[in-house]
C-alpha cells in the first residue's frame, strides 16, 4: 500500500467516494480534502493502516495524529467529553476545531494514533466529502495533513501528488481547499479548563476551571519549531525583495504572487501553502514574506510562517 508506485486521482463524486471508502475498509492510504488541508487518511482502529501513514509520510512516531469523526454521538465512544468540551463541539463542529480530550480507556484506536499518549485529539470536519467518507465507513479515520513530515501543507490535489505520489493508494480530488491552513487545536482537561494548542480558523479563549482566562500557552507535543518548511530560507515580515528573494506579497506589498492585493485575511490564509510551494519551485535561492496582521485568522498564517522560517536544525 503505502509502497505502491501508482496512485490513483479520482473526482470526489459518489462512485470515487464509494472507492476511497473501500480501500480506507482494506487499510489503504487515501489523500482527502476538507475545509482546512488535504488530509491524508487511514481507519483509525487498524495498527497496520496507522502505521501505513507515519511510513508515507516519514512522521516521527512521537506526533499523534487527529481523528476525524462524524459527530458528538460518535466522539462518546473514543472520548471523555467534561460539559466544556461539549459547549464546544456544539458551536463549531462540523468545522475547523480539534479538540484534545482525556482518551476513553476501551477507546478502539490503534495506539499509534495518539503515540501513546492519555488523550485524544477528535474533530468532526465539515467538507462535504470528508462527511460523505465518513458515513459511508464505520470507523473513524486518523488524518494528518498529507504531506511528507515538515514540508508545506497541501491544498489541492497537484500538492498532495507532488509529496505523496507513488506512496499512497488514492487521491480524492475536490478541488482546492477553501479555509487553507491547519485546524485549531484546544484541549479540555477533565476540570473543564481550556488550552489553545495550535492557532486556526477558530478562535477559541482560554478558560481556567473558574471560567477566567489562563495565562500559559501549551505547545501541542507534535509542534515542531521548523515546519511548513519549502527547503529554502525564508524571510518574514519583508517591505521588498532582495535580487535573489522570491517575494509572497500581502495587501500594498506587490510581490511575485500575493497573499491578498486586497490585504482580506481569509483570503490570505487560503492562499498562504500555494503561495509557499509557488516560493519552493521558484528559481530564487530564498523566499521573502510580507508582513500579516496579528489578528483573527492571521494569527494562524503567522504561526505557520514562523515555522517554515525556522531552520531544521531547531526542529
Ligand atoms: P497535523 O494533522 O499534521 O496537522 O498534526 C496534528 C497535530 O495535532 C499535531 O501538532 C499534534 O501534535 C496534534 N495532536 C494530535 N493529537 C494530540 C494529542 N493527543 N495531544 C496534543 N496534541 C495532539
Ligand atoms: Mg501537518
Amino acid at each position: 500500500m503505502s509502497g505502491k508506485n501508482v496512485t490513483e486521482v479520482v473526482q470526489a463524486e459518489p462512485e470515487g467516494i464509494a472507492r476511497a471508502a473501500r480501500i480506507l475498509e482494506s487499510g489503504g492510504l487515501v489523500a482527502v480534502p476538507t475545509e482546512t488541508v488535504y488530509g491524508l487518511a487511514a481507519r483509525a482502529d487498524l495498527p497496520e493502516a496507522v502505521a501505513r501513514i507515519y511510513a508515507a509520510k516519514g512522521r516521527p512516531s512521537f506526533n499523534p495524529l487527529i481523528v476525524h469523526l462524524r459527530d458528538v454521538a460518535q466522539a462518546e465512544r473514543y472520548a471523555v467529553l467534561p460539559d466544556e468540551a461539549r459547549a464546544l463541539m456544539a458551536v463549531h463542529w462540523p468545522g475547523p476545531l480539534t479538540v484534545v480530550l482525556p482518551r476513553r480507556a476501551d477507546a478502539p484506536l490503534a495506539d499509534a494514533v495518539t503515540a501513546g499518549l492519555p488523550t485524544v485529539a477528535l474533530r468532526a470536519p465539515a467538507h462535504p466529502v470528508m462527511q460523505a467518507l465518513l458515513a459511508a465507513v464505520d470507523f473513524p479515520l486518523a488524518a494528518p495533513s498529507a504531506n511528507r513530515s515538515g514540508f508545506i501543507s497541501p491544498t489541492t490535489p497537484g500538492h498532495v501528488l507532488a509529496s505523496l505520489g507513488g506512496r499512497i493508494d488514492l487521491v480524492l480530488d475536490g478541488g482546492a481547499c477553501a479555509t487553507g491552513v491547519e485546524s485549531t487545536i484546544v484541549a479540555v482537561r477533565e476540570d473543564g479548563r481550556i488550552e489553545q494548542l495550535r492557532p486556526g480558523p477558530v478562535q477559541v479563549g482560554e478558560q481556567g476551571p473558574t471560567g477566567g482566562p489562563v495565562e500559559a500557552r501549551v505547545e501541542a507535543p507534535g509542534q515542531l519549531a521548523s515546519h511548513y518548511a519549502p527547503g529554502k530560507p525564508v524571510r518574514l515580515g519583508a517591505l521588498t525583495a532582495q535580487p535573489d528573494e522570491f517575494l509572497i506579497g500581502f495587501g500594498a506589498v506587490a510581490g511575485d504572487v500575493t497573499l491578498s492585493a486586497s490585504g482580506d485575511l481569509n483570503e490570505a490564509a487560503a492562499r498562504l501553502y500555494a503561495c509557499l510551494h509557488e516560493g519552493a519551485r521558484a528559481p530564487h535561492p530564498r523566499i521573502a514574506v510580507a508582513p500579516v496582521p496579528e489578528e483573527g485568522i492571521g494569527l494562524a498564517i503567522n504561526d505557520r510562517l514562523q515555522r517554515a522560517a525556522s531552520p531544521p536544525d531547531q526542529g
